[in-house]
This record gives C-alpha cells, structure tokens and sequence, in this order.
C-alpha cells in the first residue's frame, strides 16, 4: 500500500514539473518496494513457523457436494494452518425420494440409498483454487478423487483432469476401497484391492509424482479378537506391488470400529521397519482415531512411541468435511494434545509440518514437470 500511494504521488508531482523530486521518489519507492518484497521473501521461507500444522487430509465438500467457500475457509485456516491437502468427496449419496421420501440425507449413514461416484468433484476443486490469488494457492494441494478405483478406465479420467488443469493437482485421494458401510453402498462393482483397475491407477500416479491418499480399513468391523485383519495382506501386496508411488495410508488403516491400539500398532511397526514399505506413509487424520488414540495413557504412549521410532513417516490431518468455524476444524489437532506432548520436538515439527512439506512440494515439482512434458501450460491451454 506505501508503495502505490508513493507511486500515485510520484505522479502527482511529475505532473507539476517536479521532475528531480518525482525521480527521488521513484527511487526511494524502488527501495521500499525491494525492502518489501525481501520482507515478504523472507515471510514465505520462515511461513511454517508461524503456523501450527499443515492439514494432508481436508474435505471442502461433503457427501452431497457442498461445503465452504474456499475464500471462507483461508479465514478458518487463518494464522493456525499454513498448507491443506484439498479435496472434495468423490461419492455422491443420491437422495432416494423411494427411500427417505422428504428427508434430504447429507451423510451416507443416513439412509439406504446408494453413493455413486460424481467426478464434477475435481473441476470443482480446480476452479474453487483458481479463483484464488497466487500467494493463496501456494497454501493448497488439491487432489484427484472423482474417479471410480473399480474401472480400468480410472487412470485414464486422472490424466484427463491433469492435461484439463495444469498447474493444479498434488496428488490423488483420499479415495476408499475397503470402508465400513460404504463400500456395499457404491453402486455397480464394488471396489477391491485385488482389481488391477487399482493397479493401473498407482502406476500411473508412479509415472507422474502424483501423492497417493488412499482410505482402506485394516478389517472388518468388530472383528474378532487376535484374528488377522481381513484386508492387511491384500493391502500390503498392493503396496508391495508401486514401490515407485508415495502412498499415504490414511487414518494408519483404522476403521471406525477398530481393534485394539497395541495390535494395531504392532501391525504398522512392521511396515514401517520393512524396507519394501520405504514409500509408505500414514496419516493419523479423523476424530475416530484420535478418539483411540488418546483413549487411555497407554494407547497414547503406544502411538507416541511408533510415532518417535519413524519420525519421518506419520503425517497429521484433520479429515473435517466443510468446517463451519476455526474452532470445529482445530477440534482434532486439539484432541491430539496429549500425543503431541508425548512427541519429541524434531517429530512433532516433522508429523505437524515438515513431512507434509518434503512429500508435497516433491509431488509439486515432479507433476508440473510431467504436465510440461505433456505440452500442458498452467493457463489450461494446451500449448
Ligand atoms: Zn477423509
């Protein structure tokens, strides 16, 4: 603001034949302007200091496609976040007037009707970001998940909405094979981890840089007690299969309903220590895992303690849909406060902040470079 009413004023005096004292100006103005740009550069190098976390698991619509302005929500993310993994809700829960007649069900437990995959979901995010300044989209990821993980044709819509907007997408996900009550909701065939549909997907997300936020519960709900999670040596083929894909598996695999933390914990320390795992990551996003988590001081020393082995392979998120206010996007980060104070410094900062910014400015750096190699340009022409 100095700098243009300096500026305004330069003109103002030229005008009146002050020409030496318009020069001065101009030059002082240069100064500052340089001044303010260093300031500003230096800002931007310090910016994740200032905030608490960085959020790699955000939904800006929910399971109808609405939610929050993303001019709004920068106000709910205010000084508190400083970059968020965006995305929206691949499903769509389709209001059945057969099934719940007048009631217009938001959320997928709400009625029997199906959820059928709206891919609109990704131009929506695509144009949600670009109505943002560039200094406001650097505080975003968004992400891909329109896409069927069923359909052999699922990498072919991911690269379609990578060539329709350059410039854009980090990353794809959250997208869900195994989820309780949802899965068996999804009309037509139901997703699987044995479905090379899924395996052409990760390739492709290999080739570019993409990141890979996938949902699949460990098991079954209310599975028995010490039995082998139904879906954990499925998952880990799959895993084994992209040793070249960054995957984050998020909510570490737990469901809603979920088996004992010390088991579970068990399960994920012997990913983390294999190195055929060395690209797999986990995000401890949702209010239901940090409902375990923090469940009784033991639960919580038994995550700080696998969190603090492998600092470098947890990821914090939120997982809030269309937040209303700052305070019920925190409620998460703030229900975690007894693991953060059992966290090493170095590995709060990694969990909150820097893991978040080693894996995306990566996908980052590695998807604009695909995208030019395609003859993408990031004003959505193609060259
Ligand atoms: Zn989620």
């Amino acid at each position: 603001m100095k700098f243009k009413a300096i500026c305004e004023n330069t003109a103002m005096k030229k005008k009146f034949g002050a020409r030496l004292l318009g020069v001065l100006q101009i030059a002082l103005g240069l100064g500052l302007s340089l001044l303010i740009h260093s300031t500003v550069a230096v800002a931007q190098s310090n910016s994740s200091d200032k905030f608490e976390f960085n959020d790699t698991h955000f939904h800006l619509t929910n399971y109808i496609q609405e939610g929050v302005d993303i001019h709004e929500f920068l106000k709910t993310m205010g000084t508190k976040v400083g970059r968020v993994a965006l995305f929206g809700i691949p499903l769509q829960q389709e209001w059945s007037y057969q099934n719940s007649g007048d009631y217009a069900p938001t959320y997928y437990l709400q009625t029997d009707a199906p959820l059928y995959y709206y891919s609109f979901t990704d131009a929506y995010i695509a144009m949600a970001y670009r109505s943002l300044s560039k200094e406001d989209q650097a505080r975003f990821d968004p992400m891909i998940t329109g896409f069927n993980p069923a359909d052999m044709y699922a990498a072919d819509h991911i690269r379609r909405v990578l060539q329709t907007f350059p410039g854009v997408f980090s990353g794809i996900g959250e997208f869900s094979i195994h989820k309780e009550f949802v899965s068996s909701k999804v009309a037509g065939e139901t997703a699987s981890l044995l479905n090379p549909a899924l395996d052409r997907i990760l390739d492709f997300a290999g080739t570019v840089g993409l990141v890979v936020l996938i949902h699949n519960d460990m098991d079954v709900p209310f599975a028995a007690e010490g039995s082998q999670p139904a879906y954990l040596d499925q998952m880990k083929g799959v895993l084994k299969r992209h040793p070249n894909t960054i995957i984050i598996w998020a909510h570490t695999g737990m469901g809603r309903i979920v088996r004992p933390i010390k088991n579970h914990a068990a399960e994920l320390a012997a990913i983390l220590g294999d190195p055929q795992f060395s690209h797999v990551y986990f995000d401890i996003s949702w209010n239901e895992v940090a409902k375990y988590v923090v469940a009784t001081p033991e639960s919580t020393r038994i995550t700080a303690d696998l969190i603090n082995r492998y600092p470098d392979r947890f990821l914090f998120g939120t997982d809030e849909v269309a937040p209303r206010n700052q305070e019920q996007y925190l409620r998460v980060y703030n229900q975690y406060q007894p693991l953060w104070k059992l966290l090493d410094d170095t590995t709060r900062e990694k969990v909150l902040k820097g893991n978040y910014e080693r894996i995306f400015d990566e996908a980052r750096h590695k998807v604009r470079a695909w995208e030019t190699a395609q003859g993408s340009t990031p004003t959505g022409n193609p060259r």
